[in-house]
């Protein structure tokens, strides 16, 4: 990969990828592999040291299909050398009742039902492969503040004064995407009445490769499985009111290990120890269209999910697959990588699969985080029942790690 150092005025390669955020990396990575000459545009320069030490307070939950992906692009091994914690069961209660489900990847012959990977150690790995690819480079730190579409291709102009053109524009800039709003692309959605805390903390007893959720009536707490500390440290996110997340985030670290000691039930013993507490508002919104002709949204730019079923960036990794199949046929066929043609098979096959997890993400927020009695029996009711229903919740398990 090579630093632009904006000496020339103008630009030119066959896919501008803008965000190398976990999503955009994957998309430009993607697109060089396939041959293509590729520019990737970022706002910040990234750290680029691994230290064994520090931990990540931002985890994903990634899929088998994220996986299969990562691993395809050659980057999953290097992940693993840096750190990964795969987890064999899940296992999600209801505070308000007796419900559970116990999920374990040995029910769908399965080693595990997905990894546990700290958000910096993605982005490095996939950093590290694009810095030696030669169908790479690199224009960072550097931000978009225009955008066109001429007969000859895209044009993207940045703050710095040089001009990208391109075929096909991957948008890749994140749920606050400047780059959507620019094409003039409206989305919908609305903020939940949630704020997501996260932290690292290390507990009494070993994690069991398990991660555990508990539903409360003010949202979810989860606790994932980190593979540090004897297996005793764990990541959480606790979804919960505005007012009550800035109530844990003033807590002395004693008291905050208490409260979080009772919320989990003492489910892993006591809490010890927290650190790098941090909160983020929680939001659904999702984009009318995908596509302008020459530009594509991906990632968050396209849809942004509540985090309780960890399917955020799973979602955009879908989205990273479906693209690279299309443009590979595209070339294949000698068509616009960023014509319409090409751009509305990629829109109709991930809108639809998106539109059907944002839908059930924010049934299961509302289902879960409300303390109408009637619908506090249903759900108790309902987790025990598909507990019980092999068939079903096999398939629930297969649909979340992106196997069917
Ligand atoms: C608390 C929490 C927990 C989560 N847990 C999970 C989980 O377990 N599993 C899961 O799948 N998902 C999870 N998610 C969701 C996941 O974090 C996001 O879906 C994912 O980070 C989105 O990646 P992205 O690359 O699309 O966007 P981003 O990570 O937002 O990256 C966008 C990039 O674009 C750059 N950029 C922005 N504007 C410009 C510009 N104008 N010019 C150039 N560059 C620009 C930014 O600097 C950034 O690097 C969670 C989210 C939250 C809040």
């Amino acid at each position: 990969m090579t630093e632009s150092n904006h000496d020339q005025a103008e630009a030119n390669c066959d896919v501008i990828v803008i965000g190398a955020g976990m999503v955009g990396a994957t998309a430009a990575l993607g697109c060089a592999n396939q041959g293509l000459q590729v520019i990737l545009i970022e706002a910040f320069q990234p750290d680029t040291t691994f230290n064994r030490e520090f931990i990540n307070n931002r985890v994903s939950a990634l899929t088998r299909a994220s996986e299969n992906l990562l691993v395809e692009l050659g980057v999953w091994s290097d992940m693993k050398g840096m750190r990964i914690e795969p987890y064999t069961d899940m296992h999600v209660w209801d505070a308000s009742g007796n419900g559970s489900i116990h999920f374990d990847a040995a029910e769908i012959a399965e080693p595990s039902l997905g990894h546990i990977v700290e958000n910096h150690v993605t982005q490095l790995a996939l950093w590290k492969r694009l810095e030696s690819h030669d169908n790479v480079s690199l224009i960072c730190p550097d931000r978009v503040v225009g955008v066109s579409r001429e007969s000859n291709g895209s044009k993207v102009q940045l703050e710095s004064g040089l001009m990208v053109n391109g075929s096909l524009v991957v948008v890749a800039d994140g749920k606050k995407s400047a780059v959507r709003d620019m094409l003039g692309i409206e989305t919908s959605g609305w903020l939940y009445d949630q704020h997501a805390l996260v932290a690292t903390i290390t507990t009494e007893k070993g994690h069991q490769h398990t991660a555990w959720q508990r539903f409360m009536e003010k949202g979810p707490l989860a606790f994932l499985p980190l593979g540090h500390n004897a297996d005793k440290s764990c990541s959480i996110v606790w979804s919960t009111s505005p007012e009550q997340a800035e109530q844990l985030m003033a807590l002395e670290e004693q008291a905050f290990c208490e409260a979080l000691t009772e919320a989990s039930e003492a489910v892993l013993g006591k809490v010890t120890n927290v650190k790098d507490r941090g909160v983020f508002p929680l939001e659904l919104k999702h984009a009318k269209t995908y596509i302008r002709e020459g530009f594509v949204l991906v990632g968050d730019a396209a849809h942004a999910i509540h985090p309780l079923a960890g399917q955020g960036v799973n979602l955009g990794f879908l989205d990273v697959i479906a693209l690279l199949e299309v443009i590979s046929n595209a070339t294949g066929q000698q068509r616009d990588i960023g014509g319409m043609h090409t751009l509305r098979k990629f829109e109709r096959e991930r809108k639809a699969s998106n539109v059907t997890m944002l839908a059930a993400m924010d049934g299961f927020k509302r289902l879960f985080s409300n303390d109408i009695m009637a619908l506090s029996k249903m759900r108790n009711a309902g987790l025990s029942i598909v507990d019980n229903l092999g068939p079903l919740k096999q398939f629930f398990v297969r649909y979340a790690m992106g196997l069917d």
